[in-house]
């Protein structure tokens, strides 16, 4: 079932998704070399909670998790992909780090993602970052009405394909709206034409991973959660909220 918001109700999502990207900003605001996981989620919590805003991240238990998950954002370092948990290791020079962070306020969600580097950056992981990102602009500009979620999918996918690296297949974006996984499901990779069709008024979360290594296979870390590259490189994620519209892509989660 696909809600097809109201211009009110996107209104309220841009809110949501303005809690979010604060929260993000926090976080990696305190990101450095010494600081642990832990205090990146603290300072993100500490804006959902001045926003009045809830967490879609802490308490949730999708099937494939072990444990509900006991944060409000993903902290996902260097070979971690995404859904690593905040834990109380400390970042080092060098690390790529990656923060996913959803919002709820007023009875609507925000879902969104940065990949960053933390004290001297490797070359190879900016670029990483970098096609990541590019990734998700190509996704973004096929989010028009007319189009169908394969559109997007091809989109992100080419831009993988170029950059050589590879993506988990099991895992992309998401329908949002009310609650912070809804259909439709949006692959990162597919045909260009097929799939559901978009139409304003339709609220995707878009979110390339990809995978320096060129492999699309992951494996999963012992906590039940983490999705690591299956051979030791580097991984970054990003992601937006997005809104069909009239006029084009509406991206709710910006400052
Ligand atoms: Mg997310
Ligand atoms: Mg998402």
């Amino acid at each position: 079932m696909v809600e097809v918001k109201t211009d009110a109700a996107l209104d309220a999502m841009r809110e949501a998704g303005r809690v979010v990207a604060r929260a993000l900003a926090a976080a990696q605001a305190v990101a450095d070399v010494g600081v642990s996981l832990r205090e990146l989620d603290d300072a993100a919590r500490a804006v959902l909670t001045e926003a009045g805003a809830g967490s879609p991240f802490l308490g949730y238990r999708p099937p494939f998790a072990p444990t509900p998950f006991p944060a409000v954002i993903c902290t996902s370092v260097n070979d971690a992909v995404v859904h690593g948990i905040p834990t109380d290791y400390r970042l080092r020079d060098g690390d790529l780090v990656s923060v996913d962070c959803g919002a709820e306020l007023d009875g609507w969600t925000g879902d969104a993602a940065i990949s960053f580097t933390v004290g001297t950056p490797r070359q190879a992981d900016l670029d990483l970052i970098d096609a990541t990102r590019q990734a998700l602009d190509a996704g973004i500009a096929a989010a028009v009405a007319g189009n169908r979620i394969g559109d997007i999918s091809h989109a992100i996918g080419q831009v993988a394909r170029d950059a050589r690296c590879g993506m988990p297949a099991d895992f992309g974006g998401h329908g949002i709206g009310r609650r912070m996984h809804e259909d439709p499901h949006v692959p990162n990779r597919g045909r260009p034409g097929r799939g559901f069709p978009l139409r304003p008024g339709l609220t995707l979360a878009i979110e390339p991973m990809l995978m320096s290594g060129g492999k699309d296979a992951y494996v999963t870390a012992a906590d039940g959660w983490t999705l690591r590259t299956v051979d030791g490189s580097r991984a970054a994620h990003i992601e937006h909220t997005v809104a069909i519209t009239a006029t084009g892509p509406r991206v709710l989660t910006l400052l």
